[in-house]
């Protein structure tokens, strides 16, 4: 995926449709295959909600004039942000049960005239529009004006393949009656009911994102292809198994294409330089890296844990405590703690997590199993310690002990409910950094870090994917 390679190169009228659910885990991949495609020579209009912009905006110089196209490479990213009239005075967390639903409404109603417009002021017309998960009404516009869409899967192929065979009622899943059932799926290992993307397990309070999730392989035939944000490699036999369904194409890591790398970043808060030079300051495999994603929120007893048992590890640690969303008490980091840490730990408020990731002074990662934070961790060959809470993260954290088997699971399925000790969590360091799996799982990880490279490179699984996709827009464009 280096350069401009294209077999036949895309005429640069070729518009691409972009559209994200407000989250930084959907804006990130998405917005990484905006980069990509711009380099290549295509136009790119990318469309989120206001209040995500926003803080786009604020974490990101460049995007002041967002509705006239930036180059990128040797095509261009233009914004369209709208409002889904959320209250900024309101301090009360966001409910999902009545936001998914509230969105679709909002964005039925504006994603067409937005696209009208467009035309209107002389863009090209669109000949694909591309949208991620929890949006899949996004397809039933497309459909209604006539534009081609495809859908870019930010989840692993595992997480689809269950999600696909839920849907479609090919094998059974845990119901109300048998909650406990494993689920046994081809080509995959089988799943423990709390192994299987919470969201299908029938007692899951966030059945609103399964249910929107679930739309999108209800118009899954809508979408002439499904992109895949993971390395056909990673998961070979199931992305073959599951392309008998549908057109899919894994196309990542595209964090790792420099097309896509080199453009315009999706960060929602600053991220606070100083973690580079503080790593720069440590010896190669020293510092563990502690971040739990955007939407996890651990109860304090959990930060209070974690944080001896850190201390008591004696590893050197970079810890990304971001500001909690609305309604949520700030954590607090029990009394001393600072004093006692020093210089061998930092505590930031966001990171460049790809850049932390890559850098060689990281000995592990202890993270929620978000699909980008395990991809990001796969691609850059580090090792992690899995504190899954939800949703996908539970078959990441499965995938990541049994399948890549470079993980050390603090606990299984969904953490939420329970407080791990700090001698277990020290425990679990020692097991990810010192103990006799450490070198194992580091020489796994540097395998699927070269597996990842090779992938994006000229010639690579990713590289074709992504052109082949290049390819079809002509012939959708024509
Ligand atoms: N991230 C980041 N800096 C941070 C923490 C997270 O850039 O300090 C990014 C991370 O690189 C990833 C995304 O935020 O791309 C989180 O996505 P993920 O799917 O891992 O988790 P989610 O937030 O969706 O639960």
């Amino acid at each position: 995926m280096e350069g401009n390679h294209s077999a036949s190169k895309p005429s640069p009228a070729l518009h691409v449709f972009m559209i994200s659910f407000p989250a930084q885990g959907h804006v990130n991949p998405l917005l990484r295959l905006a980069n990509y495609l711009a380099s290549q020579g295509l136009l790119i209009t990318f469309c989120t909600t206001e209040s995500f912009g926003k803080k786009m905006r604020k974490a990101n110089n460049i995007l002041s004039h967002e509705t006239q196209p930036s180059p990128v490479g040797l095509g261009s990213i233009r914004f369209e942000f709208f409002d889904d009239e959320l209250d900024e005075n309101d301090k009360t967390p966001l409910d999902y049960n009545w936001y998914v639903p509230h969105l679709e409404l909002i964005g039925k109603q504006k994603l067409p005239m937005i696209l009208k417009n467009q035309e209107e002021q002389g863009f090209p017309f669109v000949c694909c529009l591309v949208n991620n998960s929890f949006i899949p009404w996004a397809s039933d516009v497309a459909e209604s004006l006539d534009i081609p869409s495809a859908v870019f899967w930010v989840q692993s192929c595992a997480c689809f393949s269950a999600y696909f065979h839920y849907y479609n009622s090919l094998v059974p899943f845990p119901t109300k009656a048998k909650p406990n059932l494993d689920v046994m799926i081809p080509f995959m290992p089988p799943l423990k009911y709390d192994e299987v993307p919470s969201f299908l397990h029938p007692f899951c309070r966030l059945g609103i994102l399964g249910e929107a999730i679930l739309g999108q392989f209800k118009n899954l035939s809508k979408s002439f292809c499904i992109l895949m944000d993971t390395v056909q490699e990673y998961e070979a036999e199931l992305v073959d198994y599951m392309s008998k369904f549908s057109n899919i194409k894994s196309i990542g890591p595209l964090f790792k294409a420099s097309d896509s790398s080199a453009g315009i970043r999706a960060d929602s808060l600053k991220p606070d330089d100083s973690c580079i030079e503080f790593l720069d300051s440590k010896p190669q495999s020293s510092v563990v890296y502690v971040s739990f994603g955007t939407h996890v929120y651990l109860k304090q007893e959990q930060i209070d844990e974690i944080a001896h048992g850190l201390l008591s590890s004696e590893l050197l640690f970079l810890w990304v405590m971001k500001p909690p969303k609305n309604g949520l008490e700030p954590h607090v980091l029990p009394e001393g703690f600072l004093d006692k840490v020093g210089d061998k730990g930092k505590i930031v408020k966001w990171s460049n997590q790809e850049e932390v990731l890559a850098h060689p002074s990281i000995a592990c990662f202890v993270t929620h199993c978000g699909w980008n934070s395990t991809m990001e961790a796969l691609a850059n060959g580090v090792p992690l310690l899995l504190f899954p809470q939800w949703g996908d993260q539970v078959t990441n954290a499965k995938y990541l002990v049994d399948v890549f088997k470079v993980g050390v699971l603090v606990c299984r399925g969904e953490a939420e409910h329970t407080i791990i000790t700090r001698d277990e969590i020290e425990k679990c360091l020692f097991e990810a950094t010192k103990g006799l799996k450490a070198s194992e799982m580091r020489d796994n990880a540097l395998k699927w870090k070269n597996m990842a490279e090779e992938a994006v490179a000229e010639g690579g699984s990713s590289g074709r994917n992504i052109l082949a996709f290049i390819d079809e827009l002509m012939v959708k464009a024509n």
